[in-house]
C-alpha cells in the first residue's frame, strides 16, 4: 500500500480532522522556512518581544528589513498544499485548520475553518490603543519616510523579513501609531510573547470535536504547537504527519508521511476523490 493509500484509510476511519499546519506548507509559494530537517534553526532566530520592545535599534532594523521583505510576503500565492486543504474542507473533512504561519495563505486559497495561532503578518497593531490597521498603509508610509531604503533590495527571509544588512538602521525613520502616538508592531505573536488566551481556548474546543489530528509542514519544535499533538494524544486521538525531517512529536504519531506536502496533499484530495 502506497502512503497516500494508507493516509486515504487514515482519512476515511476518522473523516473529521484538526490540522495543524506549519512553515513547510508556504515555502513552495516563495517564503522561506526557519528550521532544518533537524528541526535545528538553520538562520538566525527572529526577533524577541523584549528586544522589539525594548530596544530602539533592533526596533529600527526590524521595521528597515520588513520594507525590503514585504513585497515578497504581499505577492505570495497559494501552492498545491494551500490548494488541497481548501479542497478538503469543502469536502467536509476539517473541523478546524490551524496554522503557525502568519501569510494568510489558507484563507486566500479559500479556507474558512483556521485560526492564525500566531497571528497576521498583514495587521499592524498599537501596543499602546491597540487598533489595528493593514500592513500595506504601513508600508507606503515606510517607503515615504525612507526613500533612499526603499530602492534597496535583499533576499527574502521568514515571516516578511529580509537579509538585509546596514551600517545604520538607526536611522531607518518609523511612524507612531496615528491615532494616539503609540508603537506600532506586527500583529504577530512573537518569541518571548504568549498567544491570546481565546485563540488557544477556540483551538483545543475544536480539538476535542476532532476525529484525529494531521500535522503539516512543521517540525513543532515551538510549544505553543507542540502542546496539541500532546493534547491529542492524551485524548486517545490519532495523529498522523507530513512532514520532511523529524518533528518533537514523532513519538506520538501513527503514520508518518516524508515527502512534500503539496505532493502528498493532492494525491490525497484526488484520491478522496476517486473514492466518491
Ligand atoms: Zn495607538
Amino acid at each position: 500500500m502506497s502512503d497516500t493509500a494508507t493516509l486515504i484509510t487514515f482519512l476515511t476511519r476518522h473523516p473529521r480532522l484538526f490540522i495543524l499546519t506549519g512553515a513547510g506548507v508556504s515555502t513552495d509559494s516563495g517564503i522561506p522556512d526557519y528550521r532544518d530537517a533537524n528541526g535545528d534553526w538553520k538562520r538566525p532566530q527572529p526577533v524577541t518581544y523584549q528586544a522589539f520592545t525594548g530596544d530602539d535599534t533592533t526596533r529600527r532594523r526590524y521595521w528597515a528589513r520588513s520594507m525590503v521583505g514585504w513585497p515578497t510576503m504581499a505577492h505570495a500565492r497559494p501552492g498545491l498544499a494551500h490548494t488541497a486543504l481548501a479542497q478538503l474542507e469543502h469536502a467536509g473533512h476539517v473541523e478546524l485548520l490551524l496554522t503557525q504561519n502568519v501569510d494568510g495563505l489558507h484563507e486566500r486559497a479559500g479556507s474558512v475553518r483556521t485560526i492564525d495561532l500566531h497571528g497576521r503578518i498583514d495587521t499592524v497593531r498599537c501596543l499602546a490603543c491597540e487598533t489595528r490597521s493593514p500592513r500595506s498603509a504601513l508600508q507606503e508610509e515606510l517607503r515615504r519616510r525612507n526613500p533612499a531604503w526603499a530602492a534597496l533590495e535583499a533576499r527574502a527571509a521568514p515571516d516578511g523579513d529580509a537579509d538585509l544588512e546596514h551600517d545604520n538602521f538607526a536611522s531607518f525613520d518609523i511612524p507612531p501609531c496615528p491615532v494616539c502616538g503609540g508603537m506600532l508592531k506586527p500583529d504577530v505573536v512573537f518569541f518571548g510573547e504568549s498567544v491570546p488566551r481565546d485563540r488557544v481556548t477556540a483551538a483545543f474546543a475544536a480539538l476535542e470535536q476532532a476525529d484525529a489530528m494531521l500535522i503539516i509542514g512543521s517540525s513543532l519544535m515551538v510549544y505553543s504547537g507542540y502542546r496539541f499533538p500532546q493534547a491529542a494524544a492524551q485524548a486517545g486521538k490519532p495523529i498522523a504527519a507530513i512532514n520532511i525531517g523529524r518533528t518533537r512529536a514523532d513519538d506520538l504519531l501513527s503514520l508518518k508521511i516524508e515527502r512534500p506536502v503539496g505532493e502528498v496533499l493532492g494525491e490525497l484530495v484526488q484520491g478522496m476523490g476517486a473514492l466518491q
